[in-house]
């Protein structure tokens, strides 16, 4: 009997197929297999044979949200910055959407970066994706040669073992805290809505941090950021992140500092997470990619935590609500800004 993922996976090939033949999109955004076991890459289907490359399973970790507008923009004509926009109607892409990458979607189209009309959003149901890193912990950190994935668990085979793990064991945290795991919006549906998920304790790493002290607080957020090499993967799988000149990149004038200096670690660090504030739907793609284990993730997710507590909003759930930190009331009280300074600890 097909797994789950396999009937997934069927289902996209069938679909994409069917929109390239039939013309209503130019290209379908999904993922391959990578060329190392657990490890999945963003494809493009452009021809309906090529949909039989397509593939999902429980690795499939990027945000594919990333890649739309620069795939959007593939198929429009050259233009300069103040030309006017293209007249008549543009090529559409496919693409698969989750919970999450669904809700960067939302805000993609409210921030203008994608037009809602050229996208046939595919929606699937998220089962959660799996942390790699989590996934080698358990096998002692030995080369993986193969994985084979069914439902409720993963084979994991290398040089001399088998070990078959509880796949849920090594979900991501934003997966296993996740609330949202249906597609808020969506063209067409592969398999059937989840519903939303009750987590009580759904900031608990966050709560964690909170309750230590400031001086805790600091070394935790220094020591966390200490090994960070300035790749800016983290960044670049970020479909927030698509500034044409990224702060961290500018030189006139130069925000910070482009070395591995502590202080602009750090100011990389705390501004990234700031400009996501109120953005950010906790899709993971950020953590996923880091090379180097940092947990950068839980910075946006206190600020999505703050989002909630002082706006009573999470981003991308609709296409009306506007994002709390792009709008403003003349009216709107400016008292909240100290409410997180606790009696005694003001330095
Ligand atoms: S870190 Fe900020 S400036 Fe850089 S790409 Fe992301 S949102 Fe833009
Ligand atoms: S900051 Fe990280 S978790 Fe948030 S939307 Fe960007 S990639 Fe996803
Ligand atoms: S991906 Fe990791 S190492 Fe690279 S800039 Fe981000 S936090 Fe630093």
């Amino acid at each position: 009997m097909p797994s789950i993922n396999e009937k997934i996976t069927e289902e996209i090939r069938k679909l994409a197929s069917s929109l390239l033949d039939s013309g209503t999109v130019a290209a379908f955004l999904g993922f391959t297999k990578g060329t190392l076991p657990g490890r999945m890459q963003p494809f493009v289907a452009r021809k309906p044979e090529d949909a039989q490359k397509l593939h999902w399973n429980s690795f499939c970790v990027v945000n594919l949200a990333n890649y739309l507008p620069a795939l959007l923009k593939s198929f429009e004509p050259p233009r300069r910055p103040n030309d006017p926009p293209p007249e008549g109607p543009l090529p559409k892409v496919g693409v698969l959407a989750t919970g999450c990458w669904s809700r960067n979607m939302v805000v993609q189209i409210q921030e203008n970066q994608i037009d809602r009309d050229r996208v046939v959003i595919v929606g699937i149901s998220s089962r959660g994706m799996v942390d790699r890193k989590k996934l080698l912990e358990k096998v002692g950190g030995r080369e993986i040669t193969s994985i084979d994935e069914d439902d409720h668990s993963l084979t994991v085979t290398g040089q001399g073992f088998e070990e078959k793990i509880n796949r849920w064991d090594v979900v991501r945290d934003n997966c296993q805290t996740c609330v949202h795991p249906d597609p808020v919006i969506y063209d067409e549906l592969i398999g059937e809505l989840g519903g939303e998920r009750k987590i009580p304790d759904r900031f608990r790493q966050v709560d964690e941090i909170e309750a230590l002290s400031i001086d805790e607080r600091w070394s935790w957020f220094q020591n966390e950021i200490s090994s960070c090499i300035r790749c800016y993967a983290c960044r670049n799988a970020c479909p927030l992140c698509y500034c044409p000149t990224c702060f961290v990149d500018d030189s006139r004038p130069q925000w910070v500092g482009k070395s591995i200096d502590k202080v602009d670690t750090a100011l990389f660090h705390i501004l990234r997470a700031y400009h996501c504030a109120g953005r950010c739907t906790d899709c993971g793609s950020c953590e996923s990619v880091c090379p180097m284990g940092i947990r950068m993730r839980l910075f946006t997710k206190k600020l999505q935590k703050d989002v909630l507590e002082l706006y009573d909003f999470e981003p991308g759930l609709d296409l009306e609500t506007p994002l709390p930190l792009s709008t403003y009331r003349m009216d709107d009280p400016q008292d909240f800004i100290l409410t997180h300074i606790k009696k005694g600890e003001e330095k």
